[in-house]
């Protein structure tokens, strides 16, 4: 009974709201926050306010700075601002360099407050963290993974998942292409079977995370077919970080078998020349 009200709870408390780097600069444009949920008013004032720091990736220094929030509320009310209305501008400035600038513009109704613009947009800082993602993923997926992160950025979620779910359908397939080369491969239950019967057959070829967490796909998919844009937004960032936990541990064992064919060589030249010296 406890568990239950906690759920209802966490329910109403948009994703958004979790920080002040989700809120200012994670979050879609055109999103809108219902004030006349008081926990939503409440850290929506919260972070309108906040006048301290965020970690977050800096486009002009190229990684991950530190940035100060200006606050430009100056001690503004809860129940003064509850009442305000009109367009709100906050400003990040990295600590590195107080001309790398990002803004967030806000409408403010006594009802809603929405996020109404961004500069540099949040495709403009995400993709780049999405770079160290190309390699692995190769030209084609990489233009993939960041057209949908873009989408996202701009508010559009429906189409964000297409792309999601086509890189996540790329990783299946490469793991399928290395599985049929087993002898033993069941190719008819793998062409008949479930996406998530399909991932069973291909585990030992999938990363830990993906084979955890097969549901990710029916996500994807039941975006695409049944949730709204608003959904998908809302969910966006889940899926995302489903889908670089996967590409995480796909680099983590490719530098390790690297490192190990490196490894094996070296010993067996060791091997040899020592063996030739006796
Ligand atoms: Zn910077």
């Amino acid at each position: 009974m406890e568990n239950k009200e906690i759920q209802n709870v966490e329910i109403e408390i948009d994703p958004y709201l979790e920080s002040s780097k989700a809120f200012h600069l994670e979050m879609p444009l055109y999103h809108t926050l219902d004030l006349a949920i008081g926990i939503t008013a409440e850290k929506a004032y919260a972070w309108m306010t906040y006048s301290g720091t965020t970690d977050a990736y800096c486009i002009w220094c190229g990684k991950e700075s530190v940035f100060d929030a200006e606050d430009h509320l100056y001690g503004t009310t809860y129940s003064a601002w509850r009442k305000d209305a009109g367009f709100r501008r906050n400003v990040y400035r990295c600590s590195r360099d107080n001309d790398h600038r990002y803004f967030v513009y806000y409408l403010k109704t006594k009802e809603s407050l929405q996020k109404i613009g961004q500069w540099p947009s949040a495709a403009d800082f995400q993709i780049p963290q999405a770079e160290k993602y190309r390699k692995i993923l190769g030209e084609e997926e990489y233009k993939e993974l960041t057209r949908g992160i873009g989408l996202a950025a701009h508010g559009v979620g429906i189409g964000s998942f297409v792309y999601l779910r086509r890189v996540f359908e790329n990783l299946i397939e490469e793991a399928h292409v290395l599985a049929q080369k087993e002898t033993g491969f069941n190719q008819e239950a793998y062409k008949k079977g479930r996406m998530d019967e399909k991932i069973e057959l291909l585990k030992n070829h999938l990363p830990d995370f993906l084979v955890e967490n097969k549901v990710l796909y029916s996500i994807l998919s039941k975006g695409i077919h049944e949730l709204t844009e608003y959904e998908c937004l809302q969910y966006f960032e889940t899926v995302k970080i489903g889908i670089e936990q996967i590409l995480d541990e796909k680099i983590i064992q490719r530098e390790k078998a690297d490192k190990a064919a490196k490894a094996r060589e070296a010993i067996q030249k060791a091997h040899g020349k020592i063996n030739g010296t006796k």
